[in-house]
């Protein structure tokens, strides 16, 4: 059986099927007892279990992924000993004569309620660790298996509805071949992060996880978008020809490290790397990207059960500028909403979350969240080459207000007597009416960074989540490239570095547009950044400039796209 999704993150998978999701449902009955003591008995057990699991969990954390990340099981392991929770769970055990599942539910269900009901970021996001927690140890005491991500076996193609983008970041991309989900869009954030992992995906599948079972057999090729379910012989040997091939070409790009990204008359085009985490600086440094022109600094804040301090912010900001040894550091600052949410920041429901609170609007709310993560960035600025960059600014308003909260945060520094270094200020030109006033906010800042995953959507009204109307989210939309030209000209025309990191920056059809349109930068996933060097060395600058011109003249993506299959 074959079905069709959209493709995410391009590479050969061949493995068994492992579904993720169907294991959460946990029921639990009350039933009558005979024995206190073996119930109470069956309670610790389940509690040291859990203990091993959390603890081999942590020490797993600390050496894939870092302090930070540990901490969070070191949390759990205290919640676990909790005296009052256990007190209340053995008296329930002993004076109503019930299962241990049962009353270990009650109580937590009471505990959570009262959290809950206290309106306190804290006490909120302590709620999710007991869940979280005792959600386990309900599982050892029914003997369920746990799900555990980090630790998914050898040779696994993980099958979600969906994938967090923190579940992602806590795949053993090793152990990992590839993922599948029933929803998300070419620019959700589950594939971008799949796409700087290098694990092959496939996203918006409709209900790929009531048709695969554990263990089936499953073939996709990330770039085409098709999984095959139990295929015959034939499938599988076609796509073990097209996997070594893939390793050909990878092993071929290698020689494109170390060498400048210049076209045949001597333009040059910086090719920048997209990173989340502190480990995707292993891609980035494995596939020579020259900048890290895009950070994403809201997976540092997702990956955390609590609103991370200034001083872990500037930690992981510093490990990061340091690694980069003077090669350019763009700091977006919080993109949170729309598909990013943090457990414990409670936005609220939204009918459309993309069009809501999002990114800088909450963070010109949140002056204190806002000026935290400022001041760690500003206090890297003695230690490398960085800029500082806003999210989703649709207006000047919003812009002068963000660089004038970013000039407090300096001068509070500099009046404690913390050295604050040169810094570039920029924004993200992903909302139309930014693009169209782009030459006036082009007297505020040093730079713009074209972000088309949310221009592509807000500008042609497509949800990026929705593989409904995907069809529609299209890079060749000719609205779409006037509205970067215009962007282009208008930051160029002002001495503005304009660059570009949402995902059509790697796009080989369309990279000779926007070499031709005098883009400075085009940061992408680190897994493109050879193919596109290979490209862009061969291509002339003074062509890409009248392609552009040519472009600009058509009227449909299909007239665009036939034009650039010709450069
Ligand atoms: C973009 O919108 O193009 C972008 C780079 O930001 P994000 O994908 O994180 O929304
Ligand atoms: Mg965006």
């Amino acid at each position: 059986m074959v079905i069709t999704g959209i493709s995410a993150s391009p590479g050969v998978a061949i493995g068994k099927a492992f579904v993720y999701g169907n294991h959460k449902e946990v029921v639990i009955e009350k039933t009558k007892i005979d024995s206190v003591e073996k119930e109470i008995k069956k309670l610790e057990d389940a509690i040291s279990k859990s203990r091993e699991e959390l603890s081999a969990l942590r020490e797993d954390t600390l050496k894939n992924l870092g302090e930070e990340k540990a901490q969070i099981f070191d949390a759990h392991l205290l919640l676990l000993d909790d005296p009052e929770i256990k007190k209340q769970v053995c008296s329930m055990i002993t004076n109503d004569m019930v299962n241990s599942a049962y009353a270990l539910d009650t109580v937590t269900k009471t505990f959570v309620s009262i959290f809950e009901a206290m309106d306190d970021a804290y006490m909120k996001e302590r709620v999710a660790d007991i869940k979280d927690v005792y959600s386990r140890v309900t599982r050892h005491i029914l003997g369920i298996e746990s799900v555990d991500l980090s630790r998914v076996d050898n040779g696994a193609i993980i099958v979600a509805h969906d994938l967090t983008p923190s579940e992602t970041a806590t795949l053993n991309k090793d152990a990992v071949l590839g993922f599948i989900t029933n929803i998300g869009g070419k620019t959700s954030h589950s594939a971008i992060m799949a796409r700087t992992m290098e694990v092959p995906a496939i996203v918006g599948l409709g209900n790929i996880t009531e048709v695969v079972k554990n263990d089936d057999l499953l073939v996709f090729d990330g770039e085409q978008g098709q999984v095959y379910i139990n295929p015959d012989q034939s499938i599988l040997d076609e796509f073990q020809k097209i996997k070594t091939e893939q390793e050909n070409r990878k092993q071929e790009l290698s020689k494109f490290k170390g060498v400048e990204s210049v076209t045949l008359d001597n333009h040059s085009v910086k090719l920048g790397g997209n990173i989340g985490h502190l480990k995707d600086m292993d891609s980035f440094e494995a596939n020579d990207a020259e900048a890290v022109g895009l950070y994403r600094t809201e997976f540092l804040f997702m990956d955390k059960s609590q609103m991370p301090s200034e001083q872990e912010q500037y930690e992981i900001y510093s490990s990061i500028v340091k690694r980069l040894d003077n090669k350019e550091c763009i700091f977006r600052t919080l993109d949170i909403g729309g598909d990013k949410n943090l457990d414990y920041l409670d936005i609220g429901h939204e009918e459309n979350p993309f069009l809501g609170y999002r990114a800088i609007r909450i963070c010109l709310d949140d002056k204190e969240l806002f000026k935290a993560q400022l001041r760690a960035m500003l206090r890297t600025s003695t230690q490398g080459n960085i800029g500082i960059m806003f999210p989703m600014i649709s207006s000047v308003n919003e812009l002068l207000e963000a660089k004038s909260i970013l000039e407090q945060a300096k001068q509070e520094l500099i009046a404690q007597g913390i050295s604050v270094g040169t810094y570039k200020v920029g924004m993200m030109i992903e909302i139309p009416s930014a693009a169209i006033m782009s030459d006036i906010l082009a007297n505020h800042v040093d730079f713009f960074s074209i972000g088309t995953n949310d221009l592509t959507q807000y500008t042609c009204a497509v949800d990026r989540m929705n593989e409904k109307v995907a069809h529609l989210y299209d890079p060749f939309n000719p609205g779409l490239l006037r509205l970067i030209n215009m962007v282009a000209k208008n930051g160029l025309a002002k001495g503005v570095e304009v660059a570009m990191c949402g995902s059509m920056a790697h796009d080989p059809l369309l990279v000779p547009l926007f070499v031709g349109m005098g883009l400075t930068e085009l940061s992408m996933s680190p897994m493109h950044v050879l193919t596109t060097r290979k490209l862009v060395r061969g291509l002339n600058f003074n062509e890409c400039k009248k392609h552009v011109e040519k472009v600009l003249e058509l009227g449909t993506s299909e007239q665009v796209k036939e034009y650039l299959k010709t450069v």
